[in-house]
């Protein structure tokens, strides 16, 4: 069923906790947590606890559920102080949804990447 956890899905064993990740934040909806590989000094993931491939797939099917992607990673940006600001360190930051292997999507479980704390070039590679 849609939305079920997969069980071939990395992202759904880190949901259930049986793959350790370093989480950042968790609402009753989304867990955020450290990229493994990151590219940048704030690297957060942002994943729906539900299993949708993609955040397109996961937009269709629940709308507010992609909202809560986007609430998650203002949040996350937040507490990471990569907010754009002019008082203070953060100079903004960059939310990626890599979609389809051709984009470079390597987990089929939607996700953000909250990207930011270093200059950030565009256009991305
Ligand atoms: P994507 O390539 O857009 O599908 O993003 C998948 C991301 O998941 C990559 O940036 C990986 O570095 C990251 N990743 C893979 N395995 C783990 C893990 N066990 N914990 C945290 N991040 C991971
Ligand atoms: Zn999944």
């Amino acid at each position: 069923m849609a939305g079920e956890p997969q069980a071939d899905c990395l992202f759904c064993k880190i949901v259930a906790g049986d793959v350790p990740a370093t989480v950042v934040r968790e609402t009753e909806t989304m867990v955020a947590f450290r990229d493994i590989n990151p590219q940048a000094p704030t690297h957060v993931l942002v994943i729906p606890k539900a299993h949708y491939p993609d955040v397109v797939s996961l937009a269709a099917a629940e709308p507010a559920l992609a909202a809560d992607v986007l609430v998650v990673a203002g949040e996350v940006a937040d507490q990471e102080k990569i907010v754009p600001s002019e008082t203070g360190p953060g100079t903004g930051y960059r939310i990626v949804f890599n979609t389809g292997a051709g984009a470079g999507q390597t987990v089929f479980h939607a996700h953000a990447h909250v990207l930011g704390g270093r200059g950030l070039n565009w256009p991305p590679g």
